[in-house]
């Protein structure tokens, strides 16, 4: 029994108004619901919720491969600020219903709590705050996405100046940095005033539900049910103890392997090792053909799941002008498969980021086995476990002939790479810290407060570099964080996640097979699982243990200090400064 006559394929919904969605949402809400049709009626709805969801993503998608296009910005906006926000009305209307209902399954309990949370924090009056939250979206997303800097006589957009970054070349580094850094500068007010109109509307979106502050609404809203605010806490102080000495080492040692008295920002991304940067491949053709190769070694199955995605064009992966910055997996929910977006431009990075992204690939191939859509997303705690146990699972076949790197830049890379967890569980831990003050303590929409506090967190959490004299530009990396203004709170999930899959890791060093095979059970239990259980079965635990923090952060300084035991004999160049920093390891 069919209970909606649905449109076949989302491509019905592509230029869909709410109006022309309305009446199927009309058409549920009138069925009578009791335990002997609710099976029929959880399926039609989760049914149209993929045509929309999927219509709304391709549109989304679209729009960030080409956000000069004003047609494709207005199909984005529709779905982002009309459709979801008033499909999300509608939803929970149909939730009260099912729960009202009393039917219930299994494996519906989590869809049922999340719904129950849901309608809980529901309030008609934030809709339009949400909506209008989106347009805010939309214009950090134009201002930042349409910045484009001269370097060499040529317009460049901002990813394109990450290879500077990485020169060997001193004074090319600093000012491919300080060119980075000073279009965020320039716009500072634009995209300060930007925020204070987001800050007060989700702080009054929160209030508008109950709640002090957008902190406190956040927790409920982003269904974290397995932890709390005083545990993200922990988790600020445990990279504090734990992490930010073992970063200052790494950094020490960086700046005496490049021979320097002080290790200045514009320091921290070129290899100490090779005096050129890595090119692990020319062209995207290159980047996506070996990473086939690359997953194909890891487990055919997934090797299998990536061809899919080359073969239905599922990739769009090479930085190119009006392209929006960074990079993201969308999944279609009615067909099942995911869509990689970022802006690779040929460097070690690009790696790591399509790596990272495949995860959350291979996540939604597997997830999709779950029959209803909202079995499918276990939140973001587990998307990015999956995303980042796949960066470290990877990580042994990069290797030609299967991989991208030469044996010697491999060990390279996978330096960098390692290094890189260090680096980002600290600015994790400012961001999420950040984020907390900002919303909880009365002065977050004062625009001079934050970007005082800012630099305040930055101390903490982030030694060994020397920042005299560049506050702006210390100041103007939050503002490039684009999570902070789209997404907020979106970030502390990385650092728990991170410190799963370092768990995953430890467990593969054992036993590669066993571990690969654990995590691809993980990522089919979908969402019908607490998240403590979807870690236990990807063989972590669910943590914000100072020790067990500290634990891994050994492991992983002394798999770096293997690493540059084997290095430095390979190094191309010799500093003049090799004595002192042969006398330190
Ligand atoms: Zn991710």
């Amino acid at each position: 029994m069919s209970v909606l006559d649905l449109p076949e394929s989302p491509s019905a919904f592509a230029k869909a108004s709410w109006a022309d969605i309305a009446p199927y949402f009309d058409e549920l809400a009138r069925q009578p619901l009791d335990s002997s049709n609710a099976e029929a009626w959880l399926q039609a709805w989760s049914r149209l919720e993929e045509l929309v969801m999927e219509a709304s993503a391709r549109a989304m998608i679209a729009y960030t491969i080409d956000t000069a296009d004003t047609q494709k910005e207005a199909d984005h906006l529709r779905f982002s600020t009309e459709v979801l926000p008033q499909m999300e009305e509608r939803s929970v209307g149909l939730a009260k219903r099912l729960l009202e209902s009393g039917y219930s399954t299994p494996t519906l309990e989590t869809t049922l709590a999340r719904f129950r949370t849901q309608i809980g924090i529901f309030r008609d009056e934030n809709v339009r705050i949400f909506a209008e939250l989106e347009e805010h979206s939309a214009r950090y997303q134009r201002i930042t996405g349409t910045i484009m800097v001269e370097w060499d006589g040529v317009e460049r957009p901002l990813p394109q100046l990450q290879p500077f970054l990485k020169s060997s070349d001193r004074a090319v580094r600093e000012r491919a940095f300080r060119a980075s850094s000073q279009p965020y500068i320039d716009r500072r007010d634009e995209l300060a005033g930007l925020f204070d109109q987001m800050y007060q509307l989700r702080q009054q979106a929160a209030r508008n539900a109950g709640f002090r502050n957008f902190r406190d609404y956040i927790f409920p809203a982003k269904f974290r049910f397995d932890y709390t605010p005083e545990d993200c806490e922990r988790f600020h102080r445990a990279v504090e103890h734990t992490v930010a000495p073992a970063v200052e080492r790494v950094l020490e040692s960086r700046r005496q392997r490049l021979g320097l008295d002080l290790l200045r920002p514009w320091d921290l991304a070129v290899d100490p090792y090779r005096p050129k940067a890595i090119r692990p491949f020319n062209h995207a053709a290159e980047l996506v053909g070996t990473a086939q190769r690359v997953f194909q070694n890891v487990d055919p199955e997934l090797g299998r799941e990536f061809q899919v995605m080359i073969d239905e064009g599922l990739l769009d992966l090479e930085s190119r002008k009006g392209k929006a910055p960074g990079g993201y997996c969308e999944t279609l929910h009615f067909n099942g498969r995911p869509f990689i977006f970022m802006n690779a431009v040929g460097l070690v990075d690009d790696v790591n980021t399509l790596l990272h992204e495949a995860g959350h690939a291979f996540h939604a191939f597997a997830a999709h086995d779950q029959p209803l859509i909202w079995q499918r997303h276990p939140g973001s705690e587990a998307a990015e476990l999956a995303s980042m146990s796949m960066e470290l699972l990877a990580a042994p076949h990069l290797t030609r002939p299967v991989g991208y790197f030469a044996p010697e830049d491999a060990l390279s890379a996978r330096l960098e790479h390692l290094e890189d967890i260090l680096l980002s569980l600290v600015h994790i831990a400012s961001v999420d810290a950040f984020q907390t003050w900002i919303y909880t303590s009365g002065e977050g929409g004062d625009a001079a407060a934050r970007d005082a506090e800012w630099l305040r967190l930055r101390q903490r959490f982030e030694r060994g570099v020397d920042w005299t004299g560049l506050d702006q530009e210390r100041v103007a990396r939050w503002y490039r964080q684009l999570h902070i203004f789209l997404y907020p709170f979106y970030y502390i999930e990385y650092g728990i996640a991170q410190i799963g899959a370092l768990q995953v890791w430890r467990n593969s060093l054992d036993d590669p097979t066993k571990a690969v095979a654990h995590y691809r059970e993980a990522l089919a239990l979908g969402a019908v699982h607490s998240l403590p259980d979807i870690y236990e079965t990807a063989g972590a635990k669910l943590t914000f243990d100072d020790n067990v923090i500290g634990e891994l952060v050994q492991l992983v300084e002394r798999e770096i200090g293997q690493i540059r035991s084997k290095l430095p004999a390979l190094a191309g160049t010799q500093s003049p400064h090799k004595t002192r920093a042969a006398n330190r390891t």
